[in-house]
């Protein structure tokens, strides 16, 4: 522990979503091996799914608090309960979240203001510009911390920057995204939400998330160098400072923090290793679509029909909100599980998917390319299937397929609305699955390099983490920086107290 650090506390804030709360957690394990004190703002529900982080914490004498502030679900709207994105009935209710979200800046502030030790500085998730007031406020440094890659943050900063998606007609119609180190095209279909013209509300919320940016100290990613080099250098001019401290998800001297993602599993994990002991190395397909992605049961069915026709074993995990009654109907009537003996292991509810990863046997993932998935997998040296379904996945399927040819696309046009399912729609057939299967399972020689290089990624991965790794010396630099900002900011608060 360096004495840098010593005196240091962070409050880290975090969107309360799994794919959020699990890098910020993550990031305050590596602050605490570093010798900073953490405390992570949390919600009461929340705070109960992650007490495992505050449990391996303490056996490893590590100092990480949790701040619980009570989430405001009636004042916004929302069903009791609802304080994690994964349990949101509807994605109308998606705006009384981020309202919900909002209102606990005032809460924040009390908490602040009667803290003896205030902490020396805020990390923030990028959904939360009016940590720019609190920041002020109090004095201290922000810091802005982003779940995404910076091919991600480069490609949208270039699109909102340029006049292309002007000039293009149609949803349809492929562009060249301007100004990045490779040639990457995609269709106005492809691209988030946020990024599409004609929603006024949409486009403001994204100028106030750049403009929180722009004006913080400094920006955080959850990657590492060598995955994204050029990116990470275009993006460096976009920004007052950079650092990519990732994978997160790799924990500093715990093997245990497979398990301490948040969730309980739903599956016995010693059950999911006995059964992937049993196979091959690498004959394994693991599917899982994050902890978010709303599929249709037709749309299983058809995935369910591809994976039996490919005769590759596989281990599927059937989101708890896809348990549709009709989906396990079908699952029985046609008896799937007795279909693929042996070779199937369907996990209903909660994997522990950076364990199932790491794993020997496992030799491929087909993937929704949620960015925390993308990452786990390069750790894991594992190539992927790629399905984009929503948000920033199709920036992520263009950095896994074209950028670092790790991957087979199964060549998703569009992404599935959220609410999508109850209209059945299919987008992906059952010989797609087949055929991408067949792809990235193969012996043959593309399959080996495609292989040989996620393998050197998830090494490479392995060695930023490490003491003396970039990712290691990043989160360093970004400590010292911290310090010395702090100590700017308090002679600053000082000196207007004088005048
Ligand atoms: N995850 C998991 N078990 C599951 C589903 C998801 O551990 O059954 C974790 C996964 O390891 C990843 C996160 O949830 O860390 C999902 O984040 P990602 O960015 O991939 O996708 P999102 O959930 O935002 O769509």
């Amino acid at each position: 522990m360096g004495s840098e650090a010593q005196e240091l506390r962070f409050l880290l804030i975090p969107l309360m979503s799994q794919s959020h709360l699990l890098p910020f957690t993550g990031m305050a394990k590596h602050l605490a091996a570093h010798g900073v004190s953490v405390t992570v703002v949390m919600t009461p529900l929340n705070a109960l799914r992650y007490k495992s982080v505050l449990d391996h914490a303490r056996t490893l004498g590590l100092a990480i608090h949790f701040l619980t502030l009570p989430f405001p679900c009636k004042e916004a709207g929302l069903p009791e309960g609802c304080e994690n994105i994964d349990s949101l009935p509807s994605s109308d209710l998606m705006t009384a979240f981020f309202d919900a979200s909002n209102m606990l800046q005032g809460p924040l502030e009390k908490r602040l203001e009667a803290m003896e030790d205030k902490p020396s500085c805020i990390v923030t998730d990028i959904c939360f510009p009016w940590t720019t007031d609190v920041a002020l406020k109090f004095g201290l440094p922000r810091i802005v911390f982003h779940t995404i890659s910076c091919f991600t943050l480069l490609c949208s900063h270039s699109i909102s920057r340029s006049d292309v998606m002007g000039r293009v007609k149609g949803d349809d119609e492929p562009f060249v995204v301007p100004g990045l180190p490779d040639k990457i095209e995609f269709t106005k279909a492809q691209l988030p939400q946020m990024m599409k013209d004609g929603l006024d509300d949409l486009e403001d919320l994204l100028d106030t998330f750049k403009a929180a940016e722009l004006t913080a100290d400094g920006v955080l990613v959850n990657s590492f160098e060598k995955l994204e080099k050029n990116y990470v250098k275009c993006y460096q001019k976009v920004v007052k400072k950079l650092w990519c401290i990732g994978p997160l998800s790799l924990s500093p001297g715990v093997d245990s923090a497979k398990l301490d993602r948040g969730n309980k599993p739903s599956i016995d994990p010693n059950r999911c290793l006995d059964w992937l002991d049993s196979r091959d190395p690498k004959s394994v397909l693991y599917v899982c679509f994050g902890s978010l992605c709303h599929v249709s049961a037709s749309q299983l069915v058809e995935l369910a029909l591809g994976l039996e026709a490919s005769r590759c074993c596989f281990m599927w995990v059937i989101r708890k909100g896809d348990h549709s009654q009709e989906l396990e109907k079908w699952l029985s009537e046609y008896g799937f599980e007795e279909r693929t003996p042996g070779r199937g292991l369907i996990i209903r509810g909660w994997a522990p998917q950076v364990m199932i990863l790491s794993h020997p046997s496992v030799g491929g993932f087909m993937t929704h390319c949620g960015w925390n998935s993308t990452l786990e997998a390069v750790t894991a040296g594992v190539p992927m299937i790629t399905w984009p379904m929503f948000a920033e996945q199709f920036y992520n399927e263009k950095q896994i397929v074209q950028v670092l040819r790790i991957g087979v696309s199964l060549g998703v046009r569009r992404p599935a609305e959220w609410g999508e399912e109850e209209k059945g729609g299919v987008m992906v057939s059952r010989e797609a699955v087949q055929h991408a299967i067949g792809r990235l399972m193969d012996e043959g020689e593309e399959g080996a390099e495609r292989r040989l290089r996620v393998k050197e990624l998830g090494e490479a991965a392995r060695r930023a983490v490490e003491e003396g790794g970039s990712s290691y010396l990043n989160m360093s630099l970004m400590i010292h920086y911290v310090r010395k900002m702090q100590n700017r900011k308090r002679s600053m608060t000082r000196l207007m107290r004088h005048y």
